[in-house]
């Protein structure tokens, strides 16, 4: 199902190369004088131009023979051949379920008889189609990635019959390796390695992105790191805190992690770089580097399963008054990156990015939450070989209600991890690509502009967003999304969705 939108109003103009949107833009201003709030509203007036033409999109894994990167490839290929498969319950149809923009619904308003018209996210505006990308990328382990898709333990053995023809011709790129950088326990599988200095091997993945663009033929290609979790990186002045100093660090060789090495690399070539593990992959230098070259970038962790709950749930929770005071969330799950985890200094990373998920909903909110305070939090994850990719998360959300009870909400939440990653690769991968294609007039301005180069609209999936210095770090679920929608709709002139249905409301 696919619908062309058209708006009828003489502020949107639809060139044969752009969609032309003049736009008001309402916001408010709060000053406070004593008690006394005083709230000023201003709106500027905003021009969003946005190409039409959608280009022919590569993206390239960094970790593509692993279980993600097996399986989002996989999806697309038995999407774009319309494959079905026997399971045991009956014929399955390849579909993007999972996936914001290819499985969900936005409202348009009502129609003639009144109900809501509601369409596919991705009819909003002119988007790539994931079964027209091109996927490259690069791995440690050398393993061809129909192999690889059978190592991963995620698709029906049915299903990876018939792909296999179409995966087995696809090897990932040798990669840059530095063991200390993952858990030790992953050494076995490192048997694709680039040699040379780490300033030869940036050259190296640099070559890589020019071969994947002439050979294939994208015009466009956008970078994204779903290898595995790295330790931290130190933050060392004169090492990584400016761009110079990480490209300096580059050619000499001092602490800079693979993801970084990667994301220095892609920006270098003009490619956006999206981290989707929890890794400090974007030290300063390395966002300096991006603001200077005017490339996107955008992390850290795909959100794809407990945490998105959590920032469902605690949104839930403290806009409706309840107060969370303790969440405890235990994970096991029996796959390579279940296995990379059980080393300390990885598990570090993911619990730091799992940490601060509610910390801006807790703070919206100073009748239940004193200055500092915070519901006690703590995220366990364990390695448990047999359960593969089929993770298994337990939480325990326990709240104060009305005149000091007690709420426990406990969940147990199974599913194959790498199928809720999968949809969200594609999400993020194809939001980047349209936010490429916007730009924005500021009032009084005769310039476009476009987005700042730390990619925040991103934030929805991502578990521990990175946005521009000074910005708002939103994770609660629903803005999140309607940021996205809001924005959207602003490239359409169309008002924030306010859902108010004020029409209804009147008598
Ligand atoms: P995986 O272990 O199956 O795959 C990772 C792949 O990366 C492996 O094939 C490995 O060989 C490769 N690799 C490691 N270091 C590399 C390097 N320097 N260069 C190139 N390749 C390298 O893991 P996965 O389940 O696919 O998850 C991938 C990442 O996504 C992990 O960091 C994980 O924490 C993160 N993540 C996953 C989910 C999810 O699956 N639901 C959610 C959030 C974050």
């Amino acid at each position: 199902m696919t619908e062309n939108i058209r708006i009828n109003n003489p502020n949107v103009k639809y060139t044969d190369t752009h969609i032309e949107a003049q736009y008001c833009y309402h916001t408010s201003a709060v000053r406070r004088d004593g008690d006394t709030l005083t709230v000023t509203p201003s709106v500027s007036e905003l021009e969003f131009r946005t190409e039409r033409r959608v280009p022919r999109l590569g993206v390239m894994l960094v970790g593509w023979g692993g279980n993600n990167g097996t399986t989002v490839t996989a999806a697309v290929l038995a999407n774009r051949l319309g494959l079905t498969w026997r399971t045991k319950t009956g014929e399955q149809k390849a579909n993007y379920y999972g996936s914001l923009f290819q499985s969900s619904t936005v409202c348009l308003g009502p129609g003639p008889d009144g109900k809501e018209v509601n369409i596919p996210f991705r009819d909003l505006l002119p988007m790539v189609h994931p079964n027209d990308i091109v996927f490259d990328g690069w791995d440690i382990s050398s393993m061809d990635l129909g192999s690889a898709m059978e190592r991963a333990e995620v698709l029906d053995w049915s299903l990876q019959e018939k792909l296999r023809p179409h995966m087995s011709c696809l090897r990932p790129r040798a990669s840059i390796y530095i063991p200390e950088f993952i858990a030790a326990n992953q050494v076995g599988r490192a048997d694709n390695i680039l040699k040379g200095t780490m300033a030869e091997q940036v050259e190296q993945i640099r070559a890589d992105i020019q071969d994947f663009r002439h050979s294939s033929g994208v015009e466009k290609v956008i970078v994204l790191w779903t290898a595995n979790t790295e330790r931290f990186c130190d933050l060392t002045a004169g090492v990584n805190d400016t761009a110079k100093n990480l490209l300096a660090a580059i050619q000499s060789g001092g602490e800079v992690s693979p993801s970084t090495l990667f994301a220095v690399a892609s920006i270098l070539e003009g490619c956006a770089y999206i981290n989707g593990s929890p890794q400090n992959t974007f030290v300063p230098g390395a966002i300096e580097l991006a603001v200077e070259r005017n490339v996107f970038i955008a992390g850290d962790d795909f959100k794809s399963g407990q945490t998105k709950i959590k920032s469902v749930l605690v949104d839930f929770l403290i806009s409706a008054g309840i107060k969370p005071t303790s969440i405890v969330s235990y994970n096991h799950l029996g796959n390579n990156d279940g296995m990379n985890l059980s080393a300390p200094q990885q598990f570090r990373s993911k619990e730091i990015s799992k940490s601060n998920v509610v910390d801006d909903m807790v703070n919206s909110n100073p009748i239940l939450y004193r200055k500092g305070e915070k519901p006690d939090h703590c995220v366990v994850i364990k390695y448990v070989p047999y359960v593969g990719d089929s993770k298994r998360a337990m939480d325990e959300y326990t709240s104060e209600i009305m005149m000091g009870g007690t709420n426990t909400i406990a969940m147990h939440n199974t599913c194959e991890d790498s199928l809720l990653a999968s949809p969200i690769i594609l999400d993020l991968v194809l939001l980047t690509e349209l936010c490429q294609r916007v730009c924005v007039r500021p009032q009084g301005s005769e310039t476009f502009q476009s987005f700042h180069s730390v990619l925040a609209i991103l934030s929805f999936m991502c578990k521990a967003p990175l946005v521009p210095p000074g910005a708002p770090l939103v994770n609660a679920y629903f803005r999140q999304r309607a940021c996205i929608e809001n924005i959207m709709r602003a490239c359409l002139g169309l008002p924030p969705q306010n859902h108010m249905h004020l029409e209804h409301k009147l008598q």
